[in-house]
């Protein structure tokens, strides 16, 4: 018999915590249910940081890559894919910018390839910092030494999302690599001094539920600062082209089981959300984000950083706007985490 999902239920599981079997029924419950999961989700999410929400801006600085994943534009295998890099004059004025917008958190994001050098890298996350701004990475596998270089030069958190725990999915999905590998590098990037950051990209054909409440384990086992969701939208010219887009109401209910579970991870509003739903990213702070991303790479080469095709590019405006309309108050990612 399926469970009902109560009040009641939902202290039970908070106070002597979550199975498997209660993650995914999270997963899969009615409307009326998810409406009290995302209240509850909200009132952990506020209890532990406050009604509050910061604003970081990303910068897709470089979109040629090695890999071949099959849901990504920027595929080696695209022939269509058109190659930039933004040089380290053009990044510092975009986060000059950000910075005299109030933005605190810099986000330098690229595709997987050594079309940048590690001490180019390292002196771009310098100066950034010099600015007075904290540096979050997203640039994929490198050589562990060049972990250093930019932990020493003030970058101090790393996005690795690891895209579906299914191991023989993940192979599929990423020919050449393995989710065990992928897993050891988040150990290696802790290892390091860096805070982390992965999740799944939720919709990949052949997912199953299992491995979502899989995929919550893992960012559990990973004791991850930061666990987002995006939902599966098929880009052109991939091997995915053709396939139906993820499913986003389940997407809010698997952002509320990681606030429910984790609960004190940062979770962000991704736009795949606002693409695929009226007020998406709005809902995310429903079920329990409490952290959103503006878009700064430059308008001519930002649809060439193809990781879905029509992508919304959120803006900050939008991102105040949703912010307020959540009820919570904008503030910097150190005075949210008191750093
Ligand atoms: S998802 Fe990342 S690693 Fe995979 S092809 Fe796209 S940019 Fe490269």
């Amino acid at each position: 018999m399926k469970t009902e999902i109560t009040n009641t239920w939902i202290e039970d599981k908070l106070n002597n915590g979550f199975q498997k079997e209660d993650l995914k029924s999270i997963l899969t419950s009615s409307t009326k249910e998810a409406q009290l999961l995302y209240k509850a989700a909200r009132k952990i999410r506020d209890e532990e940081f406050g009604k509050k929400a910061f604003i970081r801006a990303v910068v897709e600085f470089a979109n040629s890559c090695r890999c071949s994943c099959l849901y990504c534009g920027m595929r080696l295998n695209n022939p269509d894919g058109i190659r930039f890099s933004l040089d380290h004059d053009e990044l510092l004025e975009i986060a000059k910018k950000a910075y005299s917008n109030g933005i605190r958190t810099f986000f330098l994001q690229a595709a997987e390839s050594e079309s940048y050098g590690a001490q180019w890298l390292q002196s771009v996350i310098a100066d950034i910092k010099d600015l007075g701004m904290g540096v979050l990475l997203c640039v994929g596998v490198h050589q562990e030494s060049d972990l250093d270089l930019w932990r020493e030069a003030g970058a101090y958190k790393f996005i690795l999302k690891h895209e579906t725990s299914d191991k023989e999915l993940f192979q599929k999905m990423k020919p050449g690599f393995l989710l065990e590998d992928r897993i050891q590098w988040l150990k290696t990037l802790r290892s390091h001094g860096y805070h982390i950051g992965s999740g799944p990209l939720l919709g990949l054909p052949g997912q199953t539920l299992d491995s979502l409440v899989n995929d919550l384990f893992l960012l559990r086992d990973l004791e991850a600062e930061m666990s987002s969701v995006s939902v599966f939208l098929p880009a052109a010219g991939t091997p995915l082209e053709n396939e139906p887009t993820g499913d986003p109401e389940l997407g809010l209910r698997f952002i509320a089981a990681m606030r429910l579970f984790l609960k004190t991870t940062l979770i962000p509003a991704t736009s795949t959300f606002e693409r695929l739903l009226e007020d998406g990213q709005y809902k995310c702070f429903e079920a329990g984000a409490n952290v959103i991303t503006v878009n700064m790479t430059p308008q001519k080469l930002r649809d060439d950083y193809t990781i879905y095709s029509d992508r919304f590019y959120v803006g900050l405006e939008h991102a105040r706007n949703t912010i307020k309309k959540a009820g919570l108050v904008e503030t910097t990612e150190g005075e949210l985490l008191s750093l």
